[in-house]
């Protein structure tokens, strides 16, 4: 079975907007298409709907070709067209392993989507056939997260593909992470697998989060479905022009990873001295999960004293767990000196 037979019927019958630069892409003397004012420029022309040149740019650099690639407004507008692609509102579900970013749950409520979530072992590592186990008729997306926000840890590469391979439907692989991580990207895999979407984001380790550009690589006919219902104008010029300038600074951002990577080991190995910390969770990420004595009164202590952590202690599997952003040498370092100061005064 295709995967775009996945896809809701109205969804493939669905004829597209088409904007004046649908129509025509080229060059040109005179621009009269559009109803754009002819004065202000850069600005009074609409962006590229396709974002051709910033896609040519992503592909060379991700080493893949710009029909495989779709860019959105952050990875918050893949994962809501993705669900609102193949989920029938009210009547289709979504499996996702818990705990897991929000975002995929947050989506499919707003789509009436039903959530199905499979607990990670107690390690926090993906089991493929009790993921599997929780697949219905209904069931109509699979969202893994890989390495995984909150608990840091990329899932074991083999249970992936076992999801990919025992789920004939799409499996979106969210990858927010994977520049921190040294187990590897699925994304050199996608012509293995049709039904696998990969999730990618500037958000992270290239430091755009303000920009907001979200990148997902899957089979063209997944990113043709993707750019049929998105908004026209997606991405701003502001964004593409930004983007495009940004993406030739690779070389920083290498060494914005190579940096953050070495603070991770010493903040992990700074807070497992710390005596009111219990665990830090192996990560790999650009975040540790660090299980506390305390964890809603740390967090406190810690706001007063003006660093902000994410208590995430409410979570499935992360009782009385913080999750700690690795900062720069000298923000890591105050958070170490206030966690020793709070062990020092409170008792635990
Ligand atoms: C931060 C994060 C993202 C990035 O979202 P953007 O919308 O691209 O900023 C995506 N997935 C996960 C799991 C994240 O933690």
């Amino acid at each position: 079975m295709e995967l775009t037979q996945w896809a809701r019927p109205n969804i493939l019958q669905l004829k597209p907007y088409s904007s004046a630069r649908d129509e025509y892409s080229g060059e040109a003397m005179v621009f009269l298409d559009a109803n754009e004012n002819p004065w202000n420029q850069p600005w009074n022309r609409y962006p590229d709907p396709l974002q051709r040149e910033l896609k040519k740019k992503v592909a060379q650099l991700k080493e893949t070709d710009p029909s495989l690639i779709f860019l959105g407004n952050g990875s918050d507008e893949p994962i809501d067209l993705l669900i609102r692609i193949f989920c029938e509102p009210g009547q289709h579900n979504l499996v996702q392993i818990e705990p897991t970013y929000g975002m995929y749950a947050v989506a499919a409520g707003v789509n009436h989507i039903a959530v199905t979530g499979v607990p990670l072992s107690g390690d926090y590592q993906l089991d493929a056939r009790r993921l599997l186990a929780a697949v219905n008729p209904a069931t109509r997306i699979i969202f893994l997260c890989s390495p995984n926000n909150p608990t840091g840890n990329a899932l074991d590469s083999a249970e992936m593909v076992k999801v990919i391979l025992g789920f004939p439907g799409p499996v979106v692989v969210d990858e927010a992470y994977v520049d921190f991580s040294r187990k590897g990207s699925l994304l050199p895999r996608l012509s293995e697998f049709p039904n696998l979407i990969v999730l990618q984001t500037f958000s992270k380790a290239w430091g755009m989060a303000g920009l907001r550009l979200g990148m997902a690589f899957a089979a063209p006919e997944i990113i043709t479905l993707m750019n049929r219902i998105k908004y026209p104008y997606n991405l701003s010029s502001l964004t593409q022009r930004t983007a495009l300038e940004l993406l030739d600074t690779e070389a920083r951002k290498e060494e914005w990873v190579h940096t953050l990577l070495t603070e991770r080991e010493g903040l992990a190995a700074a807070l497992a001295s710390v005596p009111c910390v219990e665990k830090v969770w192996p990560s790999d990420a650009n975040f540790l999960l660090v299980r506390v004595s305390d964890a809603r009164k740390i967090y406190g202590l810690l706001t007063d004293r003006g660093i902000i952590v994410r208590d995430r202690s409410r979570i499935l599997l992360c009782d009385e767990s913080l999750r700690i952003t690795v900062g720069t040498p000298g923000e890591n370092e105050i958070l170490i000196r206030a966690l020793h100061d709070i062990s020092r005064n409170e008792p635990f």
